[in-house]
């Protein structure tokens, strides 16, 4: 059948003017596939705790630093912002010899190739944009680095091999660590107020997500996307900041904006996870002149435990510590406000 003539140019025009939400596509990083199987002591590398291995630690999220609590026992209040996975195959000498592979079709931002330059050790970021803002794999502790800077990738290149670079590690415990990241801000030097030889790749301003869950959701439902995702995570706490114009985040992740953000509002409502996962911004009429609490989950231990420190106080009452300020900052620009001259 031959289409009419004047439908060609706009055929033609279609996939570049709307920007499609493409299939997420995960593969797991490497040969070790036991979290499919149903087997985590295979899939994560233990850390020692006294004489035993607890292969719990390997995991994405609060499962570091046990304390004892009065009201809920023993509580892990360290959060691990990736996965740490085995090797499978190891050479006489016990080096790993798994290779890496990108997770996903992406391009390569950044590469750590100084082994001591960082407590990932030699490490690298690929850039990943299924339609709804970038999101960043992170690659941690290699013992080799094999893609170049800027270099496109498919889901399942190869792109460097597993190590124990980075501090703490030995070959005993050589893992992958992985993460799958949101990007806090494009102005991390500024925020940080010093240089950032890392650029904006540094582990203080990429979120990790879950990504064993999304794995394992991906592979149930292969049409998800990372916004739905995320509409399954509930709020541990929420921040009021006074609105002034668009922020930067959700210019960058739109899908978080919530409610009408067309009409004017004194502020927005920031809803973030436990771990700090932004997760909606919804116009407010709360007047505040700097960011303050207005919701957070009643747990029955300190909320420092369950906030890595952002936040502070027990049940009901609770407020922003100073890392807490701090990170909320990463949302509001006041870093880059104090530093522009007044008019
Ligand atoms: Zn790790």
């Amino acid at each position: 059948m031959k289409l009419p003539t004047l439908l060609l140019p706009l055929l033609v025009l279609l996939p570049l003017t709307v920007q499609a939400v493409e299939p997420l596509k995960l593969s797991l990083p490497t040969d070790n596939r036991a979290l499919f199987d149903g087997k985590p002591e295979d899939f994560y590398m233990f850390v020692f705790r006294g004489k035993s291995k607890a292969w719990t630690a390997g995991q994405y999220g609060f499962v570091r630093n046990l304390i004892t609590t009065d009201k809920e026992g023993v509580i892990a209040t360290k959060f691990h912002e990736g996965l740490d996975i085995k090797p499978v195959k190891r050479d006489r000498n016990q080096n790993p010899l798994d290779e890496i592979r990108a997770i996903a079709s992406g391009q390569v931002v950044y590469l750590n190739k100084n082994a001591r330059g960082s407590d990932y050790g030699k490490y690298l970021v690929i850039k990943h944009d299924w339609g709804y803002g970038p999101f960043y794999s992170l690659y941690a502790h290699l013992a080799r680095i094999d893609v170049e800077l800027e270099q496109r990738v498919l889901g399942g290149h190869p792109i460097g091999k597993m190590g124990y670079t980075g501090v703490g590690l030995n070959r005993t415990r050589a893992h992958l660590h992985l993460e799958l990241c949101m990007l806090s801000t494009v102005n991390f030097a500024d925020w940080l107020g010093a240089p950032t030889p890392r650029g904006n790749y540094d582990g203080r301003n990429l979120i990790g997500l879950d990504i064993a869950s999304l794995f394992l959701a991906a592979q149930a439902d292969p049409k998800l996307s990372i916004p739905a995702f995320l509409e399954s995570a509930s709020p541990y706490f929420k921040v009021a900041i006074p609105r002034e114009g668009e922020l930067e985040i959700t210019q960058r992740y739109p899908w978080l904006k919530k409610g009408d953000h067309s009409k004017p509002s004194a502020s927005y409502e920031m809803a973030f996870t436990d771990s700090g996962i932004p997760l909606s911004v919804v116009p407010s009429h709360r007047q505040v002149t700097q960011p303050s609490l207005t919701y957070v989950r009643t747990t029955r231990s300190r909320h420092e435990h369950y906030t890595r420190g952002r936040l502070t106080g027990t049940g009901r009452r609770a407020s922003l510590t100073k890392s807490g300020k701090k990170f909320i900052a990463f949302f509001t620009n006041e870093y880059t406000k104090a530093k522009t001259p007044s008019e």
